[in-house]
């Protein structure tokens, strides 16, 4: 996963035109013909609307009542964290759920099996969608004695923490519940690794959401709206599901109105932690950083800087330009902490210091860059 939260200077998401979703055909089919459209991808999938941009799409509307069923029927979901759910449950409850469904079968007198297997085959394939985002998966089959089995489903704690959000964004009575399960999501999804950097960002999230319940109610908020409104934009397309989530943590660390916050609540994260795991944590995100030098050829000032710093686990090595001639430029080295400080006061895209320049002979103000792409003085 890439939390590299020092990507600031690109503070508007980027957006692959090449991936640029497929247009998505019209799906004439009614009641139990809701085709599943196989190259949707989530964002679209969730928040389709049609042409009023108010209403969900047929589809939408399929998806958000199958993750719905979660959060709306709190019994049945904590028996099934343990056991899973079927197709022929989902089935159901989309019978008596979807609008859709209701409507095509108002009236009828054919016994729910039967129409349950008519539904079936599609929820199904809607099920292997959600499947691969990373919503959902298949925790145990049951076997049954003639050999066939059946598949048991679970949502994962991804899956969890979109479904929260959207009970957050459509039921503003469950807000205080969502919020809350989003949360421990979050926390059991980091905590099942033992990966550092992952017990790292929990933590963070820890203190951010220990903030908002002491002193700042809605700071936790943040990441949800961040995380809905990713979601929801059909131009924002990642591969991976996670990375909504590490997008909406990284635009709390650079908003305008968290950064400052964020930032402290993020160094006490970080002084929580053992002096070796501090250490572990500072040499990972010191490679993130001087990586944005590293891979574009830097000059041998630079590399130079770079090889006597290798072992400081808290020094980072960037580069400077003179503000006085915008030529003058050289590298500097800057503690990891005041770097991380005033990055989060900076309104700009570089850090300002004072500081000695080697052609100038003389203190003069300087703009700290980290990374090579220093625009001319004309762009700025
Ligand atoms: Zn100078």
């Amino acid at each position: 996963m890439d939390y590299s939260y020092d990507q600031w200077a690109q503070l508007m998401p980027i957006y692959d035109q090449s991936k640029k979703r497929k247009k998505i055909q019209e799906d004439d089919a009614y009641g139990p013909k809701i085709r599943h459209p196989s190259h949707l991808c989530l964002n679209g999938a969730l928040f389709d609307k049609e042409k009023d941009k108010k209403t969900p799409t047929r589809y939408a509307q399929m998806y958000r009542d199958i993750l719905l069923r979660y959060p709306r029927s709190q019994f049945r979901s904590l028996e099934e964290e343990k056991v899973g759910f079927k197709v022929f449950q989902i089935s159901r409850w989309l019978l008596k759920h979807n609008p859709e469904y209701k409507e095509h079968y108002r009236g009828s007198t054919s016994h729910i099996k039967n129409k349950v297997s008519h539904v079936e085959n599609r929820v199904k394939r809607y099920l292997d969608n959600l499947e691969s985002w990373g919503l959902i998966g298949v925790q145990k089959r049951e076997v049954k004695p003639n050999g066939l089995s059946t598949p048991l489903y679970g949502f994962s704690p991804l899956g969890a923490i979109i479904i929260w959000a959207m009970e957050y964004r459509d039921n503003p009575s469950k807000r205080e519940t969502a919020k809350h399960q989003i949360y421990l999501w979050i926390q059991r999804m980091f905590h099942k690794s033992n990966s550092i950097m992952y017990e790292f960002i929990a933590k963070t999230y820890q203190k951010f959401m220990e903030y908002d319940k002491k002193h700042e109610p809605g700071f936790f908020d943040t990441i949800i709206t961040n995380l809905i409104r990713a979601i929801e934009d059909d131009k924002l397309q990642f591969n991976n599901a996670i990375q909504y989530l590490s997008h909406a943590f990284d635009l709390v660390l650079r908003g305008a109105k968290t950064r400052v916050k964020a930032h402290e609540l993020y160094r006490e994260a970080l002084d929580e932690f053992s002096e070796d795991d501090r250490k572990t944590i500072m040499y990972i995100e010191k490679d993130i950083i001087e990586n944005e030098f590293t891979v574009n050829q830097p000059p041998r000032s630079w590399t130079k800087a770079w090889v006597e710093n290798r072992m400081n686990h808290d020094k980072l090595v960037l580069y400077a330009v003179c503000e006085k001639n915008y030529s003058h430029r050289f590298p500097i080295v800057v503690n990891y902490y005041d770097y991380r400080k005033f990055k989060s006061l900076s309104p700009y895209r570089y850090l300002e210091a004072k500081t000695a320049c080697l052609e100038c002979h003389d203190n003069v103000q300087t703009r700290i860059y980290d990374s090579l792409d220093i625009p001319s003085q004309d762009s700025e």
